[in-house]
């Protein structure tokens, strides 16, 4: 399917690793020009390399790579985004998520942080860029958040707790008169996605029981009714429909993507 998205303009953030590179990955395949944005310069050259060899194989006019190394949860970081290009066409926004742990241990510069990588830093994205697509009549707004929305995870309450005030903020503002100037703004809800962070996680769990990881990543799989984690291709593949032209009827939804994990019916 041609998603008709080819020659429009992505912004995608914590892209050098993960479910942001698999984002951007699908969207260079149908011919999207992309900015990628994460903290470590040498990840981020390297993915930026890997992302442009896909786009030369797009023709007949291939996709731009762009790679921007900054901070996406700093004002200055995003201005350094910006100052590469002003106006996008879609916005993939995302940052390392919030640690584990237990709620009595943070305190209220812990909660500022998490409240600033995942409620604040994607609404400031989407005030910069949201009203410039309603303007030219299309644009996309994904917001990478978790499953911890719709479940809450003990371990992560930052996590629970941060995200539920972006989720609750993009539900309004999808609705408002954006929606009728062709741009849709989501959140996709990552389960188990086989990813660095993934992989940190269980090691702390496997610390905590003494068990070995190999162990751990077994029974967390059993525990999926797909039996497998999610890949960051495959993620990638459902926010670029997402961001397609097909889309343009789905807004304001929270869109789990967890191998059948959510155990309720709605
Ligand atoms: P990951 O593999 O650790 O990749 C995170 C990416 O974001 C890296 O490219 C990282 O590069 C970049 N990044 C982190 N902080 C950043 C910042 N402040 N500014 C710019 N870039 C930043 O993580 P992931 O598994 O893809 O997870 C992505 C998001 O989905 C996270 O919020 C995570 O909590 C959430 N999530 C993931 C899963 C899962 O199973 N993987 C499940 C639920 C939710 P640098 O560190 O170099 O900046």
């Amino acid at each position: 399917m041609d998603l008709g998205i080819a020659g429009r303009t992505a912004l995608v953030c914590g892209a050098s690793k993960g479910l942001g590179r698999g984002c951007a990955q699908a969207l260079v395949r149908e011919g999207v020009n992309v900015v990628i944005v994460a903290r470590g310069a040498e990840a981020l050259e390297a993915t930026a390399q890997a992302l442009q060899a896909t786009a030369d194989t797009v023709g007949p006019t291939p996709p731009s790579v762009r790679h921007v190394a900054a901070d996406i949860t700093t004002a200055q970081g995003r201005a350094l985004v910006f100052s590469v290009q002003k106006e996008f066409d879609i916005v993939v926004t995302n940052a390392g998520g919030p640690p584990p742990g237990d709620f009595r241990d943070w305190d209220r510069d812990t909660w500022i942080a998490a409240l600033n990588a995942n409620m604040l830093t994607p609404i400031e994205l989407i005030k910069a860029t949201v009203d410039g697509m309603a303007a030219r009549g299309f644009g996309r707004i994904v917001n990478i958040t978790s499953s911890s929305v719709k479940a809450p995870i003990d371990i992560l309450g930052l996590s629970n707790g941060a995200r539920s005030g972006l989720t609750g903020f993009v539900s309004g503002v999808a609705r408002s008169a954006i929606a009728a100037k062709g741009v849709t703004l989501n959140n996709l809800l990552p389960g188990s996605f086989d990813t660095d962070r993934l992989k940190s996680g269980m090691e702390a769990v496997a610390g905590k029981l003494g068990q070995d990881l190999a162990t751990v990543r077994e029974a967390r799989q059993k525990s999926i009714p797909a039996h497998r984690f999610g890949t960051a291709a495959e993620f990638g593949e459902i926010c670029a429909f997402l961001c397609s032209v097909h889309a343009e009827y789905l807004t304001g939804q929270n869109i789990l993507v967890d191998g059948g994990a959510y155990p309720g019916t709605y």
